[in-house]
């Protein structure tokens, strides 16, 4: 059976999602397909839903959020000035580019779908075609890379954060969305129990590669760098298109929010219960 890409460990059980079977690492909690998805049958989905500009729209708010974090853990590991430089994977149409450039960022993107490697409409940004191993040696160091729900798709995340990490200059800063997967699987179970009461579709997403904060701490510790492990703030509204009432969704949105951080606190960092999870690797500087 495969191995665990995070650990190395042989997985302990299977479950299945939608047909496909997928392995469970108990070592490091990863979550992950047997087979690795074909990297085209990917592409089409993406050119032909682009299910990310519906959702990126929604992340607006978040992306102010997470380069004021950016910039606060850069002055605490002592690195001074300003110009930083921000290398973003997976960039899809460029939004958070966009955002970053007006914020005063030097912004560079990658991303492998070639019909979305255009430049983003009205700017002067360029995304480049391919992944961050294809990124030329010009582009060679950067203050913070980003992965916005993009990890979930990497076959060989060890090796993927080894390159990242190697681009960072000292101090530098690797930030990673991901799903939080164990809550996603226990708001699966609550759906599945209370689904003869409504006509919601299952919240429950499955990717590749699903992490929880175990397999995420396991692999900053396998590279070598320092972590920081938040909920992840929610987009608003509703992106993903479950329900009805947006509104309705937006408000539970934040009641969940101040829940899970009210957890956070209360277990001196240890518990993460939002369906997101915000992930910071740093260099020691
Ligand atoms: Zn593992």
């Amino acid at each position: 059976m495969r191995r665990c890409p995070v650990c190395q460990s042989y997985p302990t059980s299977v479950s299945h999602f939608h047909e496909i079977a997928y392995l469970h690492c108990k070592m490091c909690g990863l979550v992950y397909r047997e087979t690795p998805e074909d990297p085209q049958e990917r592409e089409r989905y993406y050119r032909d839903l682009n299910p990310a500009a519906a959702v990126e729209v929604s992340k607006q708010e978040l992306y102010g959020a997470v380069l004021d974090k950016a910039e606060q853990l850069m002055n605490a590991t002592g690195r001074k000035g300003t110009g930083y430089t921000l290398l973003d994977v997976g960039a899809g149409t460029g939004s958070f580019m966009r955002f970053a450039s007006r914020q005063g960022w030097d912004v560079c993107g990658v991303d492998p779908v070639p019909d979305q490697t255009e430049q983003p409409a009205g700017t002067d940004l360029s995304i480049h075609s391919g992944t961050l191993p294809d990124l030329s040696s010009t582009f060679s160091e950067f203050d913070l890379i980003t992965y916005w729900d993009v990890m979930m798709y990497i076959d060989d995340p060890v090796h993927e954060m080894n390159l990242a990490f190697q681009r960072l200059r000292k101090g530098g800063l690797i930030y990673l969305r991901v799903r939080n997967h164990p809550v996603i699987r226990a708001m699966e179970k609550v759906w599945a129990a209370t689904k003869f009461l409504h006509g919601w579709s299952n919240p429950a997403v499955y990717h590749p590669y699903n992490y929880s904060p175990g397999s995420m701490r396991t692999l900053a510790t396998y590279i070598g760098a320092h972590h920081d492990l938040n909920n992840g703030r929610l987009t608003r509204g509703d992106a993903y298109g479950v329900g009805r009432g947006g509104r309705a969704i937006d408000t539970a949105k934040r009641l969940v929010e101040r829940f899970t951080d009210g957890l956070h606190i209360l277990s001196a960092g240890t518990w993460i219960v939002s369906p997101t999870l915000d992930v910071w690797l740093w260099k020691e500087n």
